[in-house]
């Protein structure tokens, strides 16, 4: 720690994703990435838009992306924000709702981050417990002090909540923000944009990086009411007025229009995901039903810790967290079916 620093930089524990080991040699399995490349329309885009468009500042308003993004869920302009990926989206959101003296509320076990800004922009938390199945104890989100967030999917566990627990949840906090995640939401959820037209505390953050395959292009967004994506825009204008570069605006746009492509591999990777976890079941594990590109799954007899690591020596990366409740957990995202096969046979050579 150095003398240099500020408060904030002293209080800041940063979030460490996943092992980023890009060897052609890895099947990489640890950060929920799609093993399918983006539609073939992103490319013929990018290409586009180099040719004689990059000494131009990008839209500040970033149209017209939110334009294609609103018109693809049925909202406004006015009601669609745009981020450098979800995680900017979401950073944005902690500063624009919570607040400092009011203790905002999210699940114990869920996405990583969600501590990590609340650290970041002095905002006090508290976590909810799970239930012992690792669903949402959904009562024990009413009436918070500060505001809710909640991943739907959650992460790691995989699981879904039906969006009436989320209709209960934004009816339980009138008056502040409830932020609902749904990074994995289009692996086999209902979303609650439908529910951003009746309750106006709602804000629906969705990304282009699992689904759409851009993961490497950092796009994200948010839905809600146009009161709150304006207090977004004011966050976002005194940090960069241009978030979103021209090549990710242009690629987001293609890969969102290109509806055909992604159900086909939207539906691919569930297909994936329900041969996995009834082959992982039959090596010995126990696997959470998943809504999402990724299963949580423990082993009846072998520590996750240790598949972990005999998994990496076999040049397989999954994901194991050093965390209370799901340290014997191995997050593992779906691949391809052959890298899934390879998976599978190591596991069995392992076990
Ligand atoms: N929310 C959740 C629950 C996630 O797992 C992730 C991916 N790690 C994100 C948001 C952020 O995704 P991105 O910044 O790539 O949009």
């Amino acid at each position: 720690m150095s003398n240099y620093w500020s408060d904030m930089v002293k209080r800041t524990e940063p979030y460490v994703p996943g092992e980023q080991l890009n060897r052609s040699d890895i099947i990489k399995l640890n950060t929920n990435e799609n093993p399918y490349p983006p539609s073939p329309r992103v490319k013929e885009a990018i290409l586009r838009e180099m040719d004689g468009q990059l000494q131009k500042y990008p839209s500040p308003s970033a149209t017209p992306l939110r334009s294609v993004i609103a018109s693809h869920f049925g909202v406004t302009e006015q009601e669609v924000f745009v981020g450098n990926g979800s995680d900017e989206v979401l950073a944005f959101s902690f500063m624009a709702f919570f607040h400092q003296h009011r203790k905002i509320r999210f699940p114990e076990v869920t996405y990583s981050f969600y501590p990590v800004y609340a650290k970041l922009f002095a905002i006090p938390y508290e976590t909810v417990p799970l239930n012992a199945d690792f669903t949402l104890d959904v009562d024990a989100f009413f009436h918070s002090e500060g505001g809710v967030i909640l991943p739907n999917p959650n992460a790691p566990t995989s699981l879904y909540e039906d969006i009436s627990s989320i209709e209960q949840i934004l009816q339980k906090n009138p008056e502040t923000v409830v932020i609902v995640d749904e990074a994995y939401i289009d692996f086999g959820g209902t979303s609650a944009i439908e529910l951003t037209s009746r309750y106006d505390n709602l804000l629906v953050v969705q990304t282009t990086s699992k689904s759409r395959s851009l993961a490497g292009m950092r796009v994200g967004y948010a839905i809600g009411n146009p009161v709150l994506i304006d207090a977004l825009m004011r966050i976002k204008d005194s940090f960069n007025s241009y978030t979103v570069d021209r090549l990710a605006m242009v690629a987001a746009t293609a890969a969102i229009d290109d509806d055909a492509y992604f159900k086909r591999t939207t539906e691919k990777i569930v297909q994936t995901r329900e041969l996995a976890i009834s082959a992982l079941q039959q090596v010995g594990f126990t696997v959470l039903p998943s809504k999402t590109n990724f299963v949580f799954a423990t082993h009846a007899s072998v520590q996750a810790e240790t598949l972990y690591k005999q998994l990496k020596e076999n040049n397989i990366l999954v994901r194991h967290f050093n965390a209370p409740f799901i340290d014997n957990y191995l997050r593992i995202s779906i691949g391809t079916d052959e890298q899934m096969e390879m998976l599978l046979t190591t596991l069995r050579k392992i076990l």
